[in-house]
Protein backbone atom coordinates (compact mmCIF):
# COMPACT_ATOMS: atom_id res chain seq x y z
CA UNK A 1 0.00 0.00 0.00
CA UNK A 2 1.68 3.32 -1.47
CA UNK A 3 1.60 5.70 1.35
CA UNK A 4 3.67 8.49 -0.10
CA UNK A 5 3.47 10.89 2.00
CA UNK A 6 3.82 14.21 -0.67
CA UNK A 7 1.78 15.50 -2.88
CA UNK A 8 2.32 14.66 -6.47
CA UNK A 9 4.19 17.94 -7.75
CA UNK A 10 3.58 19.60 -11.56
CA UNK A 11 6.09 17.66 -13.13
CA UNK A 12 5.32 14.56 -11.99
CA UNK A 13 1.73 15.07 -13.02
CA UNK A 14 2.85 16.18 -16.70
CA UNK A 15 5.02 12.92 -17.04
CA UNK A 16 2.45 10.82 -15.59
CA UNK A 17 0.30 12.14 -18.07
CA UNK A 18 2.17 11.76 -20.94
CA UNK A 19 2.87 7.87 -20.17
CA UNK A 20 -0.63 7.65 -19.68
CA UNK A 21 -1.54 8.98 -23.07
CA UNK A 22 0.99 7.88 -25.04
CA UNK A 23 -1.21 5.38 -26.93
CA UNK A 24 -2.96 7.89 -28.25
CA UNK A 25 -0.39 10.24 -29.60
CA UNK A 26 1.46 6.86 -31.45
CA UNK A 27 -1.97 6.20 -33.15
CA UNK A 28 -3.33 9.77 -33.63
CA UNK A 29 -1.79 9.45 -37.27
CA UNK A 30 -3.74 6.11 -38.11
CA UNK A 31 -7.17 6.70 -39.40
CA UNK A 32 -9.43 4.87 -37.20
CA UNK A 33 -13.21 4.44 -37.24
CA UNK A 34 -14.80 5.71 -34.06
CA UNK A 35 -14.87 2.38 -32.83
CA UNK A 36 -11.75 1.77 -33.29
CA UNK A 37 -10.92 4.68 -31.40
CA UNK A 38 -12.80 3.86 -28.37
CA UNK A 39 -10.72 0.24 -28.30
CA UNK A 40 -7.66 2.44 -27.78
CA UNK A 41 -9.42 4.66 -25.31
CA UNK A 42 -10.51 1.45 -23.31
CA UNK A 43 -7.06 0.15 -23.76
CA UNK A 44 -5.13 3.84 -22.62
CA UNK A 45 -7.86 3.83 -19.38
CA UNK A 46 -7.59 0.52 -18.60
CA UNK A 47 -3.45 0.67 -18.04
CA UNK A 48 -4.51 3.61 -15.44
CA UNK A 49 -7.17 1.16 -13.65
CA UNK A 50 -4.82 -1.56 -13.28
CA UNK A 51 -1.97 0.11 -12.58
CA UNK A 52 -1.89 3.28 -11.65
CA UNK A 53 -5.36 4.31 -10.36
CA UNK A 54 -5.46 0.86 -8.62
CA UNK A 55 -3.81 2.26 -5.33
CA UNK A 56 -2.64 5.85 -5.91
CA UNK A 57 -4.80 8.47 -5.72
CA UNK A 58 -3.88 10.67 -8.65
CA UNK A 59 -4.61 14.43 -8.55
CA UNK A 60 -7.52 15.78 -10.09
CA UNK A 61 -5.75 17.69 -12.68
CA UNK A 62 -3.94 14.60 -13.88
CA UNK A 63 -7.53 12.50 -14.23
CA UNK A 64 -9.37 15.82 -15.99
CA UNK A 65 -6.47 15.79 -18.48
CA UNK A 66 -6.60 12.14 -19.06
CA UNK A 67 -10.26 11.85 -19.60
CA UNK A 68 -10.08 15.48 -21.79
CA UNK A 69 -7.50 13.43 -24.23
CA UNK A 70 -9.26 10.63 -24.48
CA UNK A 71 -12.59 12.47 -25.16
CA UNK A 72 -10.96 14.48 -27.62
CA UNK A 73 -9.59 11.56 -29.43
CA UNK A 74 -12.76 9.94 -29.67
CA UNK A 75 -14.17 12.71 -31.82
CA UNK A 76 -11.29 13.31 -33.53
CA UNK A 77 -10.19 16.91 -32.15
CA UNK A 78 -6.39 17.45 -32.62
CA UNK A 79 -4.09 20.14 -31.84
CA UNK A 80 -4.96 21.71 -35.76
CA UNK A 81 -8.39 20.97 -35.86
CA UNK A 82 -11.71 21.07 -33.50
CA UNK A 83 -14.78 18.80 -33.46
CA UNK A 84 -17.57 19.15 -31.58
CA UNK A 85 -18.37 16.35 -29.42
CA UNK A 86 -21.43 14.48 -30.66
CA UNK A 87 -22.17 12.96 -27.21
CA UNK A 88 -21.27 14.69 -23.09
CA UNK A 89 -18.33 12.68 -22.08
CA UNK A 90 -20.42 11.89 -18.87
CA UNK A 91 -23.21 10.38 -20.90
CA UNK A 92 -20.09 8.04 -22.57
CA UNK A 93 -18.98 7.24 -19.51
CA UNK A 94 -22.32 5.22 -18.45
CA UNK A 95 -23.06 1.60 -18.74
CA UNK A 96 -24.16 0.60 -22.20
CA UNK A 97 -27.63 -0.50 -20.69
CA UNK A 98 -27.84 3.36 -19.11
CA UNK A 99 -27.21 4.43 -23.44
CA UNK A 100 -23.41 4.96 -22.60
CA UNK A 101 -20.05 3.61 -24.13
CA UNK A 102 -18.98 1.59 -21.00
CA UNK A 103 -15.79 3.58 -20.60
CA UNK A 104 -14.92 4.25 -17.03
CA UNK A 105 -14.22 7.82 -16.69
CA UNK A 106 -11.27 8.61 -14.14
CA UNK A 107 -11.76 10.49 -11.74
CA UNK A 108 -14.92 8.17 -10.33
CA UNK A 109 -12.97 5.48 -11.19
CA UNK A 110 -9.88 6.37 -9.24
CA UNK A 111 -12.20 7.02 -6.42
CA UNK A 112 -13.39 3.52 -6.36
CA UNK A 113 -11.15 2.02 -6.61
CA UNK A 114 -9.38 3.54 -3.89
CA UNK A 115 -12.16 2.93 -2.15
CA UNK A 116 -11.18 -0.71 -1.85
CA UNK A 117 -8.31 0.42 0.36
CA UNK A 118 -10.76 1.43 2.76
CA UNK A 119 -12.69 -1.65 2.76
CA UNK A 120 -9.60 -3.70 2.94
CA UNK A 121 -8.69 -1.57 5.81
CA UNK A 122 -11.81 -2.28 7.53
CA UNK A 123 -12.47 -6.03 6.42
CA UNK A 124 -8.94 -7.34 6.53
CA UNK A 125 -7.24 -6.49 9.79
CA UNK A 126 -4.43 -9.48 9.73
CA UNK A 127 -2.77 -8.22 6.71
CA UNK A 128 0.78 -6.93 7.86
CA UNK A 129 0.09 -3.83 6.19
CA UNK A 130 -3.49 -2.95 7.60
CA UNK A 131 -2.53 -3.74 10.71
CA UNK A 132 0.93 -1.04 10.33
CA UNK A 133 -1.83 1.35 9.18
CA UNK A 134 -4.04 0.76 12.55
CA UNK A 135 -0.87 1.30 14.69
CA UNK A 136 0.19 4.19 13.06
CA UNK A 137 -2.28 6.25 11.69
CA UNK A 138 -6.00 5.26 13.33
CA UNK A 139 -4.60 4.65 16.72
CA UNK A 140 -6.66 5.12 19.40
CA UNK A 141 -9.76 5.66 16.93
CA UNK A 142 -12.28 2.44 16.99
CA UNK A 143 -11.84 2.19 13.35
CA UNK A 144 -11.30 3.96 10.00
CA UNK A 145 -14.71 5.40 9.80
CA UNK A 146 -14.62 7.52 12.91
CA UNK A 147 -11.26 8.36 12.99
CA UNK A 148 -10.36 12.36 12.25
CA UNK A 149 -7.18 12.88 10.42
CA UNK A 150 -4.53 14.64 12.40
CA UNK A 151 -3.24 17.93 10.43
CA UNK A 152 0.16 16.69 10.30
CA UNK A 153 -0.62 13.68 8.93
CA UNK A 154 0.54 12.46 5.02
CA UNK A 155 -1.38 14.19 2.12
CA UNK A 156 -2.00 10.46 1.01
CA UNK A 157 -3.72 9.40 4.55
CA UNK A 158 -5.92 12.87 3.95
CA UNK A 159 -6.77 12.86 0.55
CA UNK A 160 -7.92 9.20 1.55
CA UNK A 161 -9.79 10.23 4.28
CA UNK A 162 -11.72 12.77 2.45
CA UNK A 163 -13.31 10.12 0.21
CA UNK A 164 -15.03 8.45 3.31
CA UNK A 165 -17.67 10.83 3.47
CA UNK A 166 -19.36 9.35 0.34
CA UNK A 167 -18.69 5.82 0.82
CA UNK A 168 -19.98 5.78 4.13
CA UNK A 169 -23.51 5.37 2.40
CA UNK A 170 -22.43 2.09 1.00
CA UNK A 171 -21.88 0.60 4.29
CA UNK A 172 -24.29 -0.04 6.69
CA UNK A 173 -23.54 -1.33 10.32
CA UNK A 174 -19.71 -2.00 8.54
CA UNK A 175 -20.90 -4.28 5.56
CA UNK A 176 -20.41 -3.33 2.43
CA UNK A 177 -23.97 -3.38 0.59
CA UNK A 178 -23.26 -3.26 -3.03
CA UNK A 179 -22.92 -6.48 -3.76
CA UNK A 180 -24.88 -9.29 -2.26
CA UNK A 181 -21.19 -11.12 -0.52
CA UNK A 182 -20.53 -8.06 0.92
CA UNK A 183 -16.77 -8.27 -1.18
CA UNK A 184 -15.76 -4.75 -2.44
CA UNK A 185 -16.54 -4.45 -6.74
CA UNK A 186 -14.77 -1.32 -7.79
CA UNK A 187 -17.89 -1.23 -10.42
CA UNK A 188 -20.72 -1.54 -7.92
CA UNK A 189 -18.76 1.33 -6.22
CA UNK A 190 -18.20 3.21 -9.71
CA UNK A 191 -22.18 2.88 -10.95
CA UNK A 192 -22.58 4.26 -7.19
CA UNK A 193 -20.95 7.36 -7.92
CA UNK A 194 -22.66 7.83 -11.43
CA UNK A 195 -25.73 7.95 -9.79
CA UNK A 196 -29.13 7.09 -10.28
CA UNK A 197 -29.33 6.24 -14.43
CA UNK A 198 -32.06 5.96 -16.87
CA UNK A 199 -32.24 2.76 -18.99
CA UNK A 200 -31.64 3.07 -22.18
CA UNK A 201 -34.40 1.50 -24.09
CA UNK A 202 -33.55 -1.52 -26.77
CA UNK A 203 -29.72 -1.03 -25.52
CA UNK A 204 -29.42 -4.44 -26.36
CA UNK A 205 -30.26 -4.17 -29.52
CA UNK A 206 -28.44 -1.34 -30.79
CA UNK A 207 -25.46 -3.29 -29.32
CA UNK A 208 -26.14 -6.49 -31.07
CA UNK A 209 -23.00 -9.08 -31.39
CA UNK A 210 -24.60 -9.94 -34.98
CA UNK A 211 -23.41 -6.15 -36.12
CA UNK A 212 -19.78 -5.12 -36.19
CA UNK A 213 -18.18 -2.73 -33.78
CA UNK A 214 -18.19 0.08 -35.79
CA UNK A 215 -21.77 -0.60 -36.92
CA UNK A 216 -22.57 -0.70 -33.05
CA UNK A 217 -21.18 2.93 -32.69
CA UNK A 218 -22.87 4.72 -35.39
CA UNK A 219 -26.21 2.96 -34.66
CA UNK A 220 -25.77 4.24 -30.85
CA UNK A 221 -25.41 7.63 -32.76
CA UNK A 222 -28.47 7.56 -34.53
CA UNK A 223 -30.51 5.86 -31.68
CA UNK A 224 -29.33 9.13 -30.06
CA UNK A 225 -30.41 11.47 -33.23
CA UNK A 226 -26.71 13.01 -33.06
CA UNK A 227 -24.84 12.37 -36.01
CA UNK A 228 -24.32 15.16 -37.95
CA UNK A 229 -27.30 15.59 -40.44
CA UNK A 230 -27.84 19.43 -41.54
CA UNK A 231 -30.95 19.21 -38.93
CA UNK A 232 -28.49 18.46 -36.56
CA UNK A 233 -26.14 21.07 -37.57
CA UNK A 234 -29.12 23.50 -36.78
CA UNK A 235 -29.82 22.64 -33.52
CA UNK A 236 -26.31 23.19 -33.17
CA UNK A 237 -26.77 26.97 -34.26
CA UNK A 238 -24.34 26.08 -37.42
CA UNK A 239 -25.44 27.88 -40.77
CA UNK A 240 -26.43 25.79 -43.32
CA UNK A 241 -27.39 27.11 -46.44
CA UNK A 242 -28.81 24.27 -48.25
CA UNK A 243 -31.18 21.95 -46.10
CA UNK A 244 -31.85 19.26 -48.72
CA UNK A 245 -31.00 15.88 -47.94
CA UNK A 246 -27.89 15.33 -50.18
CA UNK A 247 -28.20 11.56 -50.93
CA UNK A 248 -31.92 11.42 -52.85
CA UNK A 249 -33.60 14.02 -55.12
CA UNK A 250 -36.79 14.72 -53.17
CA UNK A 251 -36.37 17.90 -51.96
CA UNK A 252 -36.60 16.75 -48.36
CA UNK A 253 -34.95 18.47 -45.12
CA UNK A 254 -32.12 16.28 -44.31
CA UNK A 255 -33.18 15.30 -40.84
CA UNK A 256 -32.29 12.44 -38.58
CA UNK A 257 -36.14 11.32 -39.21
CA UNK A 258 -35.39 11.20 -43.11
CA UNK A 259 -32.30 9.69 -43.21
CA UNK A 260 -32.10 6.51 -40.85
CA UNK A 261 -36.03 6.77 -39.80
CA UNK A 262 -37.13 6.41 -36.31
CA UNK A 263 -35.04 3.47 -34.42
CA UNK A 264 -37.55 3.08 -31.57
CA UNK A 265 -40.42 1.88 -34.37
CA UNK A 266 -38.23 -0.40 -35.56
CA UNK A 267 -37.06 -1.76 -32.53
CA UNK A 268 -40.57 -2.12 -31.43
CA UNK A 269 -41.46 -4.38 -34.22
CA UNK A 270 -38.48 -6.34 -33.84
CA UNK A 271 -39.67 -6.89 -30.12
CA UNK A 272 -43.09 -7.70 -30.89
CA UNK A 273 -42.32 -10.26 -33.56
CA UNK A 274 -42.37 -14.07 -31.71
CA UNK A 275 -38.82 -14.64 -33.04
CA UNK A 276 -35.71 -16.38 -30.88
CA UNK A 277 -33.22 -13.59 -29.44
CA UNK A 278 -30.89 -14.78 -31.83
CA UNK A 279 -33.27 -13.85 -34.75
CA UNK A 280 -34.04 -10.52 -33.46
CA UNK A 281 -30.38 -9.43 -32.50
CA UNK A 282 -29.70 -10.47 -36.08
CA UNK A 283 -32.56 -8.23 -37.34
CA UNK A 284 -31.21 -5.48 -35.08
CA UNK A 285 -27.99 -6.51 -36.94
CA UNK A 286 -29.07 -5.90 -40.10
CA UNK A 287 -30.52 -2.37 -38.98
CA UNK A 288 -27.36 -1.28 -37.67
CA UNK A 289 -25.34 -2.10 -40.72
CA UNK A 290 -28.05 -0.29 -42.92
CA UNK A 291 -27.75 2.99 -41.17
CA UNK A 292 -24.00 3.08 -41.16
CA UNK A 293 -23.90 2.18 -44.57
CA UNK A 294 -26.49 5.64 -45.30
CA UNK A 295 -23.85 7.52 -43.18
CA UNK A 296 -20.96 6.70 -45.15
CA UNK A 297 -23.10 7.14 -47.91
CA UNK A 298 -23.64 10.53 -47.12
CA UNK A 299 -20.21 11.29 -46.23
CA UNK A 300 -19.19 10.01 -49.80
CA UNK A 301 -21.48 12.21 -51.88
CA UNK A 302 -20.69 15.19 -49.20
CA UNK A 303 -17.01 15.31 -49.20
CA UNK A 304 -15.82 13.17 -52.47
CA UNK A 305 -19.11 13.87 -54.37
CA UNK A 306 -19.68 10.05 -54.85
CA UNK A 307 -22.81 7.91 -55.36
CA UNK A 308 -23.37 4.89 -53.54
CA UNK A 309 -25.36 2.73 -55.43
CA UNK A 310 -28.07 0.67 -53.12
CA UNK A 311 -27.43 -2.59 -54.80
CA UNK A 312 -23.82 -2.08 -53.92
CA UNK A 313 -24.87 -1.53 -50.07
CA UNK A 314 -27.29 -4.60 -50.06
CA UNK A 315 -24.51 -6.82 -51.51
CA UNK A 316 -21.77 -5.64 -49.01
CA UNK A 317 -24.77 -5.40 -45.92
CA UNK A 318 -25.40 -9.46 -46.72
CA UNK A 319 -21.40 -9.46 -47.00
CA UNK A 320 -20.51 -7.69 -43.21
CA UNK A 321 -23.64 -10.07 -41.73
CA UNK A 322 -22.52 -13.27 -42.87
CA UNK A 323 -18.77 -12.84 -41.81
CA UNK A 324 -19.99 -11.64 -38.17
CA UNK A 325 -22.56 -14.30 -37.83
CA UNK A 326 -19.52 -16.83 -39.00
CA UNK A 327 -17.52 -15.49 -36.39
CA UNK A 328 -19.84 -15.82 -33.71
CA UNK A 329 -20.04 -19.69 -32.77
CA UNK A 330 -23.88 -20.28 -32.79
CA UNK A 331 -25.02 -22.39 -29.69
CA UNK A 332 -27.67 -25.38 -30.08
CA UNK A 333 -30.61 -23.28 -30.04
CA UNK A 334 -29.06 -20.68 -32.09
CA UNK A 335 -28.54 -23.25 -34.72
CA UNK A 336 -32.04 -23.43 -34.80
CA UNK A 337 -32.18 -20.66 -36.32
CA UNK A 338 -29.43 -21.12 -39.21
CA UNK A 339 -32.21 -21.90 -41.89
CA UNK A 340 -33.57 -18.52 -41.26
CA UNK A 341 -30.31 -16.76 -41.62
CA UNK A 342 -29.21 -18.44 -44.52
CA UNK A 343 -32.62 -17.51 -46.24
CA UNK A 344 -32.09 -13.63 -45.09
CA UNK A 345 -28.84 -13.70 -47.22
CA UNK A 346 -29.21 -16.00 -49.87
CA UNK A 347 -32.76 -15.25 -51.03
CA UNK A 348 -32.62 -11.64 -53.14
CA UNK A 349 -36.72 -11.73 -51.60
CA UNK A 350 -34.75 -9.98 -47.87
CA UNK A 351 -32.63 -7.38 -49.86
CA UNK A 352 -36.01 -5.39 -49.81
CA UNK A 353 -37.03 -5.53 -46.19
CA UNK A 354 -33.78 -4.46 -45.73
CA UNK A 355 -34.41 -0.53 -46.90
CA UNK A 356 -37.84 -0.61 -45.49
CA UNK A 357 -36.57 -0.87 -42.72
CA UNK A 358 -34.79 2.47 -43.20
CA UNK A 359 -38.03 4.02 -43.31
CA UNK A 360 -39.23 2.80 -40.06
CA UNK A 361 -42.02 1.21 -42.50
CA UNK A 362 -41.92 -2.68 -41.87
ZN1 LIG B 1 -33.13 11.95 -48.91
Amino acid sequence: MPLSPKKWSKLECQQLIEKITHRIKVTYAKKLSYAGRLQVITAVLFSIYSFWGAVFILPQSVLKEVDKRCRDYLWGTSEDKRRVPLVSWEKICCPKKNGGLNIKGCSSWNKASVGKLLWQLTHSKNSLCVKWVHDIYIKNDPNVWSHTVPQDFSWYWKKLNSLKEKMQEWYVQGKYILTPKGDYSITSSYNALLGGQVKMENASLVWSKFAQPKHRFIAWLATKKRLLTKERLGQMRIIVIDMDCCLCDDQEIETSQHLFGEPKLVFDVIRRKHWQKLKKEVMAAIWGATIYHIWTAMNKKLFQNRNVQVDTIVTQIKKEIKERIGMIKLSNRGSRSRGFIQRLLCNKRYAVPVFLWKLGAL
